[in-house]
């Protein structure tokens, strides 16, 4: 091994008063830390908000009439670096549609003991159905409890909007959903759901929804 030592034969020494306080040098950092002021934290009572680019627990997001934005692409899955996510595409059909479009994400699951939060996954997805919440608070008692399926991860409903499957809204595409051109859910989805759930717990909303759509459609109407 070559000799690192200077060629013109000065020590290393950085002087007399360098060298004296040398030893005691590395205590610096404990005092100044010693008389910082204190910063406690009360987590988990009160929890500190992340920064707003924060990459924490993915989420599946619907399009304003509550149909899914994922189409079973499976690009997320393969953009992973840590092979944690899993889907299995379907085609919808008449009476089972959840995205617009020929399919969605019939499978989806995100194992969280894998993941990385690289967000290489939401660069991937080309609907933005996949993106990430600010939510951190990812541990559990078991490894099964981490892998997260298709129900924990999509968005929730929204008032007013109508759960799958539905029908697309009548007279539009997939593109339409994807320019934004879907606002709500119509009567005739309404009509859909209500022929066939008549139960389901989301109607109510969705009707009042378009109730006050049209009124508000009249006040312009007269304002103008
Ligand atoms: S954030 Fe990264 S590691 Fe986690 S699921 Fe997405 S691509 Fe995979
Ligand atoms: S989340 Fe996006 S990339 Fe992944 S399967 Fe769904 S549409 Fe495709």
């Amino acid at each position: 091994m070559a000799d690192q030592r200077p060629k013109d034969g000065s020590s290393e020494s950085g002087g007399f008063w360098s060298d004296l306080f040398a030893p005691v040098a590395g205590f610096g950092v404990s005092f100044r830390t010693m008389f910082a002021k204190t910063q406690t934290e009360q987590y988990p009572e009160e929890k500190v908000p992340t920064q707003p680019r924060y990459h924490g627990r993915h989420q599946l997001n619907r399009h304003p009439d509550g149909l899914e934005k994922c189409i079973g692409c499976e690009l997320c899955a393969w953009a992973c670096p840590a092979d944690a996510i899993y889907v299995e595409g379907a085609d919808n059909t008449s009476e089972q549609r959840f995205s617009p479009g020929e399919r969605y994400g019939r499978v989806y699951q995100i194992n969280y003991l894998r993941c990385i939060f690289c967000g290489f996954c939401i660069e991937a997805c080309p609907t933005r159905a996949l993106t990430m919440t600010n939510e951190y608070e990812l541990a559990g008692p078991s490894r099964a409890g981490l892998i997260y399926e298709k129900q924990d991860l999509l968005a929730p409903m929204l008032p007013g909007m109508l759960a799958p499957p539905h029908p697309m809204v009548p007279g539009t595409d997939d593109t339409a959903y994807y320019r934004g051109q879907v606002t709500h859910p119509v009567q005739e989805q309404i009509d859909w759901v209500a022929e066939r759930r008549p139960d389901d717990p989301t109607l109510e909303q969705a009707r009042a929804h378009v109730v006050d759509r049209a009124s508000d459609r009249v006040k312009e109407g007269r304002a103008q």
